[in-house]
């Protein structure tokens, strides 16, 4: 298998983006990322309204807009790792109808850590590299070390819209998480360590499915 299909799931904040850039480098294959295609896309019409009335509040796209985005994506993508998707059981079983996943991984992070790491996050503009305003400085305040971008912070990294997608997250995609694990597929990753030593665990398992 040289184009593995990796689903990586966890909460927001789990560290998803920063793993799924690894696993690119690593393996040569597209990270598929809703919420960046979403961000990308915020202001586009639909008939459920604009993206961007559900991310500002914390709350869920509706499925049909997300599930085109995601049908488009991997259709294009040989081999990829999907982030941020699928969200509910609705999507899970869209994804099933799509495609085949070759791993499944879940990043396993407790609440308050998560919170603590949305609300310091720093995404660079240019790259999408993301940094931490106290555990993950970059070199220069405001600049991102890899490219040079000007560094931000998400509209929706404020702590109360945090707390919100972490609810969400909790309500809609536990079940996800429980029906992976049910099919006996799902492996766990302690995500409350150190990047590099997350990246050992993730990194092998996908070697492994990738022999
Ligand atoms: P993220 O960058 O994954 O934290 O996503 C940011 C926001 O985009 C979420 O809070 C949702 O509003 C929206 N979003 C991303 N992925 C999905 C999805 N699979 N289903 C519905 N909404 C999504």
């Amino acid at each position: 298998m040289s184009n593995p299909h990796v689903l990586l799931l966890g909460a927001p904040g789990a560290g998803k983006g920063t793993q799924s850039r690894r696993l690119v480098d690593e393996f040569g294959i597209e990270h598929v990322t809703t919420g960046d295609a979403l961000r990308e896309n915020k202001q586009m019409e639909t008939e459920y309204g604009t993206p961007a009335e559900y991310m500002d509040a914390g709350e869920l796209v509706p499925d049909p807009v997300v599930n085109e985005i995601v049908k488009v994506a991997l259709e294009e993508a040989d081999g990829y790792v999907l982030d941020g998707y699928p969200r509910n059981e609705s999507q899970t079983e869209y994804l099933d109808s799509i495609t085949d996943l070759d791993v499944v991984l879940y990043l396993d992070v407790a609440e308050d850590e998560l919170v603590r790491r949305l609300t310091g996050r720093r995404v660079c503009d240019d790259c999408g590299a993301t940094f931490h305003v106290e555990f993950d400085q970059p070199e220069e305040e405001g600049v991102c070390d890899e490219c040079g971008g000007d560094l931000y912070q998400r509209e929706d990294d404020t702590e109360e819209t945090a707390r919100e997608r972490i609810s969400v997250y909790e309500e809609n995609t536990t079940p996800v998480v429980e029906y992976f694990r049910d099919q006996g597929v799902l492996v766990e990753v302690d995500g409350e360590r150190t990047p590099d030593e997350v990246w050992t665990d993730v990194r092998d398992a996908v070697a492994e499915r990738a022999d």
